[in-house]
């Protein structure tokens, strides 16, 4: 519905990358993604390629083939993308704002130039591997070890919940060296390095989500990024891709909102449409209120970006209030469909079981509130 108009703030070309999206994730993604999340599968292979066209991969970065759009096109795009599917989103947001920006951010010339065309193009993946099996929000405390070797580096340890892990040609790793933390770029089949997937999750299980294993993996010494040390290295993508989040939040959202609306308006009970009882009534105006506020959150956010700069504490803020609103709406939305609620032929479920894992990933909501709850007092309560 949007009843506060407010993608009448979008300049032209906004709309129109929202529309090349729409009609893309129509066509390509909305016919099969039901398939894919129920097989547990994501054709990254496939689909790729056909990003890499329309532009949305490192779509906010500039030179080396990618199309330097604005912060709040590359977050209209990924409203798209997420409306369609959250693993969809999360393809495009590792690949762009996770191994693409650390490449773009901190690597070398040679490093750009051999991967970046590749990757905006879709013809080369990456992932990003930051957490481990045994630190996700505490990745300061991370083991996974990189040692000189002459001028060579080894690298042993492991990273755990990686997306794109298995499909990827190149992965960014994060690791301790005795300098700091550094990133490194480790190509698939490098001697020592495996991927293998994780299986029987119930979220996001149309993206490939792996387990990392570093054994003795030697790296010749311009494997490593030069341009950063330490963790605000990593952190500096993540703030990228929580930018993205946020504004994803909102289509997965939208799409069981309008689920949602559609069935109250077709569904009858008690011989009248059960959109006209005020108890349903009262849930989808809510839900207006809830994506109405998200959407106007998000394009704050990314005019911020675009403008005077946008700060750690104002993206967690869209990360937190956003994937929260939409979580909340999909769980309205569910009730509203009954029974039918519970199933793959409409979106609602797939999307709720999805923003669980957007709800986890990128800084839980935990660690944002304690973002907001230091920012608020001047006390930091991590530990
Ligand atoms: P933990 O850190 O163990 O946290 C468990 C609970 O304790 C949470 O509720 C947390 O909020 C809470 N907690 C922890 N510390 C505190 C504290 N100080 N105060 C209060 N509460 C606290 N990681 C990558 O590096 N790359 C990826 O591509 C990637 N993709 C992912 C894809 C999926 C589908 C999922 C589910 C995760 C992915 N992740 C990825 C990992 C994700 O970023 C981590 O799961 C997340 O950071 C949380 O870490 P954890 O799961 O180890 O939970």
């Amino acid at each position: 519905m949007d009843v506060l108009r407010v993608d009448d703030q979008l300049t032209d070309e906004e709309r129109m990358i929202r529309d090349t999206v729409r009609a893309f994730t129509a066509e390509r993604v909305a016919p099969h993604v039901a398939g894919w999340f129920e097989e547990g599968t994501f054709p990254a292979r496939e689909l790729a390629p056909e990003l890499g066209k329309l532009g949305l991969l490192g779509m906010h970065l500039e030179g080396y083939g990618c199309a330097g759009a604005s912060a709040v096109a590359y977050g209209v795009a990924c409203r798209e993308l997420e409306a369609a599917d959250s693993g969809l989103r999360s393809f495009v947001s590792v690949q762009g704002s996770l191994a693409m920006a650390a490449i773009h951010k901190y690597g070398s010339e040679a490093q750009k130039n051999e991967w970046l065309p590749r990757m905006a193009a879709g013809e080369a993946i990456g992932c990003f591997g930051l957490t481990e099996p045994d630190r996700g929000s505490d990745p300061g405390d991370m083991r996974t070890r990189a040692r000189r070797d002459g001028s060579d580096w080894i690298l042993n340890g492991a990273k755990m919940w990686i997306t794109n892990g298995s499909v990827a040609d190149v992965a960014v790793v994060w690791a301790r060296t005795d300098e700091g933390v550094r990133g490194f770029l480790v190509p698939a089949g490098t001697p020592g390095f495996t991927a293998s997937d994780i299986h029987r999750k119930l979220s996001l299980r149309a993206s490939v989500t792996s387990e990392l294993v570093l054994d003795d993996v030697r790296l010749p010494a311009d494997a490593v990024l030069p341009d950063v040390t330490g963790l605000k290295g990593p952190l500096g993508c993540l703030s990228e891709a929580r930018y993205g989040i946020l504004w994803g939040a909102v289509g997965a959202g939208r799409s069981c909102y309008e689920a949602a609306v559609e069935y109250a308006r077709t569904r009858e009970q008690f011989g009248r449409p059960i959109g006209g009882f005020q108890l349903t009534q009262e849930k989808l105006a809510w839900m207006e209120v809830a994506l109405g506020q998200a959407g106007l959150v998000a394009l704050h956010v990314g005019r911020l970006k675009d403008g005077p700069g946008v700060t750690p504490q104002q993206v967690s803020f869209g990360k937190l209030a956003n994937v929260r609103a939409a979580l909340d709406v999909a769980r309205q939305a569910r009730t509203i469909l009954g029974a039918n609620g519970i199933t793959l032929e409409y979106p609602v479920l797939r999307h709720m079981n999805n923003l669980e894992s957007v709800l986890t990933y990128e800084g839980t909501q935990e660690i944002h509130t304690l973002v907001l709850g230091q920012a608020i007092t001047g006390i930091a309560a991590y530990r």
